[in-house]
């Protein structure tokens, strides 16, 4: 069998059918758990050493691939995230199914796709007889979608062993890699006002829900878009009842800078927002969770040997950035990260979520050909 035989779009479909299948909301671990243990059952006989490490804080367990060889000098890690950000029984209304060259279901594009191929890249590596010059490690967290709070520190241990990262998120707009993401901040604001009835003593109160308008406006002018920073209001909360004067007030912020300097500059803004209003406080909790990443020296050489390696298998790689954040941000500052591996589509997060079945075998044969030639 020659290698082309191994890569075939319909077969390798299949495999991510069955990943699609058990649902895998982040917030429940045991159904995640079900996932990890057919992933790691998948691995049963080839050289590989699992570590599946129990999950905590109410998210579902991690599981290490090591290969059985290279271990000993810095090898390629790959990044996958096994959790999705759909609820429980959202199959109901996104079904798996096939309409031409397009699978749907949900998380099958981030990132249970992406997750197979590299995954399905290596069973071939292996059943071919093959040892790249590299040691693999596949890491398949369960928590990515919610800011990876319970595998952050272990992304970063095993992204600082690497000598290169590769990242199975989806690709962008038509097959686009990644070489560069926004840093993510995340914050709450709580603002506490004086309650009054609404009606006889208006002159007692102080409405929470007005000063909220003033943060809004405060944190939606931060907005420069020529600059790549971007600030969103996506939560709001507040008050009672019509007649009561509000005294609580809440909302949920997501930042978005391109810089470190600028995370600097618009995290210490919005940590200093204050109330205009007498007797009204306004409290920000936060922080930059995810540092920003631009392609490095390192990165961008990663970059054109797959961009080279695409090119003989027959497809063009160009490079973009996003302003999504994913577990690249934690390991490119120090190792050469590439990132938008997976697989080709659209709609993540929707309810229209899809990937496109023809782009499966040349995007997984680029994996395996990384793996084959990196060293
Ligand atoms: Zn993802």
């Amino acid at each position: 069998m020659t290698d082309s035989n191994w890569f075939d779009s319909q077969t390798i479909l299949d495999g991510i059918r069955r990943w699609v299948e058990i649902e895998t909301p982040t917030e429940a671990p045991e159904q995640v758990n079900k996932l990890v243990s057919v992933v790691a059952e998948q691995y049963r006989g080839l050289p590989v050493t699992l570590e599946r490490i129990a999950g905590v804080d109410g998210c579902g367990d991690h599981l290490v691939v090591r290969s059985n060889w290279g271990q000993e000098q810095p090898g390629i890690l790959v990044l996958s995230h096994l959790d999705t950000v759909h609820p429980m029984g959202f199959i109901e209304r996104l079904p798996f199914r096939i309409e031409g060259d397009v699978a749907f279901g949900p998380g099958i594009y981030d990132m249970k796709g992406g997750a197979y191929i590299a995954h399905h890249a290596f069973r071939t590596l292996c059943a071919t007889g093959d040892r790249s010059p590299l040691g693999i490690t596949h890491l398949f967290s369960s928590d990515e979608e919610i800011g990876s709070p319970t595998s952050r520190a272990l992304i970063e241990q095993e992204g600082r062993k690497a000598k290169y990262v590769l990242v199975t998120e989806p690709a962008r707009d038509g097959g686009k890699i990644v070489t560069g993401r926004k840093g993510v901040g995340r914050f709450r604001v709580f603002i506490k006002g004086v309650p009054a009835h609404a009606g006889s003593r208006p002159e007692d109160g102080r409405s929470a829900v007005r000063e909220l308008g003033n943060v809004i406006l405060a944190l939606e002018g931060m907005n420069d878009l020529a600059r790549g920073v971007t600030v969103n209001v996506g939560v709001v909360r507040g008050g009672t009842r019509p007649n009561v004067t509000p005294e609580e007030a809440y909302a949920e912020v997501d930042l978005r800078v391109v810089s470190l300097k600028d995370a600097d500059e618009f995290v210490g803004k919005i940590l200093a927002l204050r109330s205009k209003t007498e007797g009204v406080t306004v409290t920000v909790t936060g922080e930059l969770n995810r540092p920003p990443y631009e392609k490095s020296n390192a990165g961008a050489s990663l970059y054109e040997h797959a961009k080279a390696l695409a090119g003989e298998i027959g497809f063009e790689l160009v490079d973009t950035h996003t302003g999504g954040g994913s577990d690249g941000n934690f390991t490119a500052p120090f190792t050469a990260t590439l990132d938008g591996l997976g697989v080709d589509g659209k709609g993540a997060h929707t309810h229209y979520e899809q990937l496109y079945v023809p782009s499966l075998a040349p995007r997984a044969r680029l994996l395996h050909r990384l793996f084959q030639t990196l060293r």
